[in-house]
């Protein structure tokens, strides 16, 4: 229950706090470890994730989205009341803790909630509409660890609010299906409507009582599902219910008229620009808020698998805004897990270019040499020239190594003697050539170097594996 979720279990559980406010530390031999299903994304990964990172700004600013940044904790209650207290999410998942003040607080499973909340807080219903908002950043969801599913993972998202046409949604989805394709994945959109909750309130009654004679089958799980949600039981992975289910009704033939007609227009939007989808009359996805149009983004190949690990879903929630105590509002959004583009981008072995390298290698012999260094650096940055040095050797032999090792063009030789004259020796890494030049004159120097190798010799980059 999302009620015992929330109440810290024991107080001897939690870390005591000296008086300094310091949790102490463990001693012993053992590093400290992750938690489980939290990782650490390390500099040879940061390639992909800019990529993504780069596109779907790119991608927002086209369709002119605005970035909104949500904060990581809300009231629990903001979640319980929009996912839905059956959900998984809110049941079993939920980081919910009772913050030192008393407040029941949530780390967010997902953004679309605090979206709707800002609209709210913002007083955004004055802007025109649609108001048209994009975000990126950590969720946390207390998920059993496997592949592909993490605690803490990433997701952008894309939310439309304050039009009910059906172009919204087909827009929406549009952009889904041009970033996958801009990605070189392939994908398909599942798409289903569940029409509003007045019309699937009668499938409702109906899709119970189609279970009732298959009972005995039901895992406890799925019978808990059939009582409180059932619409829940058609997204079960398990097989036995997937058979049952071939003869289920299916909520496409219980929607109202307005429903209909929408999902048909949806349709036939998505026909006109040509994005291919695929009806799924099985796909409900898990919260409670949705309304009308439903879709995920599944990678091509993968529609055997069900959507396990689905790139993204959305839908619409035109009841959500009003629940959380705003004017009635009709808005539709999707989100897309990003660790999970990252690996169909490695899978491709796509491997953008990592950050510019450095070209120029500053060497240092002595306490004088090393301050010009520090203002060097400053200098080269204001340029866009990154610099690398070894501040942590000493001797020459040893830092020429280093430079060696990173594939710079020229290396910037600073002695005691060079301090004194106001002078550098320019070294050039290919030929062992060197030069005498006049430090004032270093920036420009190497700005006039660089771009005559430009071209000829380009930096020695890492490909991102
Ligand atoms: P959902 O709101 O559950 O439909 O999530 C939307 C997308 O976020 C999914 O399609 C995944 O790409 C990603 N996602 C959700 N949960 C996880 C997780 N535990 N680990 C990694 N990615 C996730």
């Amino acid at each position: 229950m999302f009620k015992r979720n929330i109440q810290p279990k024991k107080i001897e559980e939690k870390p005591k706090v000296d008086g300094a406010g310091e949790v102490p530390v463990k001693k012993g031999k053992a590093p400290p470890e992750l938690l489980r299903g939290f990782r650490d994304i390390l500099s040879d990964e940061q390639a992909r994730w800019t990529l993504v990172r780069d596109r779907v700004r790119a991608l927002a600013e086209a369709y002119s989205f605005d970035r909104i940044e949500l904060p990581i904790l809300e009231r629990a209650d903001l979640f319980a009341r929009t996912l839905g207290k059956q959900t998984d999410v809110v049941e079993k998942e939920m980081y919910a803790f009772e913050d030192p003040s008393g407040d029941l607080v949530a780390m967010r499973p997902e953004a679309t909630a605090s979206v709707a909340r800002a609209f709210v807080n913002h007083g955004m219903f004055n802007l025109p509409q649609p108001v048209k908002l994009w975000y990126e950043g950590p969720m946390f969801r207390h998920d059993r660890p496997q592949a592909g599913r993490y605690r803490q993972f990433h997701q952008f998202g894309f939310e439309s609010l304050g039009v009910p046409d059906a172009i919204v949604d087909a827009q929406l989805i549009l952009i889904a299906s041009r970033l996958f394709r801009d990605f070189g994945i392939d994908i398909t959109i599942q798409i289903n409507s569940i029409g509003t909750p007045e019309s699937r309130a009668a499938y409702l009654t109906e899709l119970t009582s189609f279970f009732r004679p298959h009972r005995n089958k039901l895992s406890e799980d799925d019978k808990r599902r059939l009582q409180k949600n059932p619409l829940r039981i058609l997204d079960s992975k398990d097989p036995a219910i997937q058979e049952i289910l071939k003869d289920a009704p299916q909520i496409i033939d219980w929607l109202d008229e307005d429903s209909k007609q929408h999902f048909t227009k949806v349709l036939e939007y998505l026909d006109e620009v040509e994005v291919p989808y695929q009806l799924n009359p099985h796909l409900v996805r898990g919260l409670d808020y949705y309304t009308r149009t439903v879709f995920e983004i599944w990678e091509a190949g993968d529609e055997g698998e069900r959507a396990q690990n689905a790139l993204g879903g959305g839908g619409r929630y035109d009841g959500l805004v009003e629940l959380i105590g705003g004017r009635p509002t009709p808005a539709c959004g999707f989100a897309v897990g990003i660790e999970r583009v990252v690996k169909a981008l490695a899978d491709r072995n796509v491997s953008p270019e990592p950050r510019p390298h450095a070209r120029i290698f500053f060497a240092q012999l002595g306490d004088a040499s090393r301050r010009v260094g520090l203002r060097l650096f400053e200098e080269f940055r204001m340029v866009g020239i990154p610099v690398a040095e070894a501040f942590g050797k000493n001797a020459l032999k040893a830092q020429l190594e280093v430079a060696n090792k990173l594939g710079v063009d020229y290396t910037l030789l600073l002695g005691q003697k060079e301090v004194l004259d106001g002078t550098i020796i320019i070294r050039d890494m290919d030929s062992g050539a060197q030069e005498i030049v006049d430090a004032t004159k270093i920036v420009s120097i190497m700005q006039r170097k660089l771009s005559v190798a430009e071209g000829v010799n380009r930096p020695k980059q890492d490909v991102v594996q």
